[in-house]
């Protein structure tokens, strides 16, 4: 019936038009300082909505979850680690650890969230054994979201970085200028063509200077 070619194309025209609104979401986190990420989810909070619809939609295109290779590695280390998610999402890791896991990021999509900017997160400094960013890189103030995370970690704690592969440009740059910022390469696993995994130690404070080698490319998707 004429009606219902008319809901499935209303359907489809609504489809679009969250996945250009995803996109545009998308490229301005990525583009922009962390406290622009705030000012952006606070002035729009159906924004957060619509970017974790997408980011979720995305990621079911994917063979693998990175998410899944951090909740192993984390399953096979003690679970008396404190362990914190910057950029946690719905918080998939804490509910699949026995870990204790400080859930940070822009708006509460489980009451286990602290809402907070990544940069600036209220733990003391040296209380964490574990910090995890998991596809959660995204602002421009790197440096500055490095820097916190190696404030609040233990010496000798671990970082644990997921990201999608196209964002590097150049590895061993991104290496070296995170051992500039205190974190010495445990292992990179490039097994996936989708996302670079990439475990770090602390080894103590950043120098104190810009760190040129780092940077990551944004991650724009393509329409489909
Ligand atoms: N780590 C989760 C979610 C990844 S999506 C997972 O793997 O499933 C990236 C998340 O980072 C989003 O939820 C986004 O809101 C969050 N994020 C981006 N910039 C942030 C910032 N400045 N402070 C806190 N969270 C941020």
């Amino acid at each position: 019936a004429p009606g219902n070619r008319s809901v499935a194309l209303r359907a489809r025209m609504e489809e679009r038009l969250l996945g250009a609104r995803f996109r545009y979401i998308n490229q301005q986190l990525y583009t922009s300082s962390s406290r622009e990420a705030v000012r952006l989810f606070r002035e729009d909070p159906q924004a957060f909505e619509i970017y974790h619809r997408g980011f979720t939609r995305q990621l079911l295109r994917w063979p693998e979850n990175p998410l899944d290779r951090i909740i192993r590695y984390l399953r096979q280390r003690p679970a008396s680690l404190v362990v914190a998610d910057f950029g946690c999402g719905d918080c998939k890791l804490a509910a699949s650890v026995k870990n204790k896991v400080h859930c940070f990021d822009l708006v509460p999509l489980s009451p286990r969230v602290t809402v907070c900017d990544m940069a600036q997160v209220p733990l003391a400094a040296e209380s964490v054994d574990v910090a995890v960013f998991c596809l959660a890189l995204m602002g421009t103030n790197l440096q500055e979201i490095l820097e916190e995370a190696n404030r609040v970690l233990k010496p000798g704690g671990t970082l644990m970085v997921a990201e999608v592969a196209s964002r590097f440009e150049d590895v061993r740059a991104f290496l070296s200028a995170m051992a500039q910022l205190g974190f010495r390469s445990v292992s990179k696993d490039l097994s996936s063509t989708f996302f670079v995994l990439l475990e770090f130690a602390k080894t103590g404070p950043p120098r104190p200077r810009p760190v040129p080698g780092l940077r990551l490319l944004p991650c724009l998707y393509k329409r489909r």
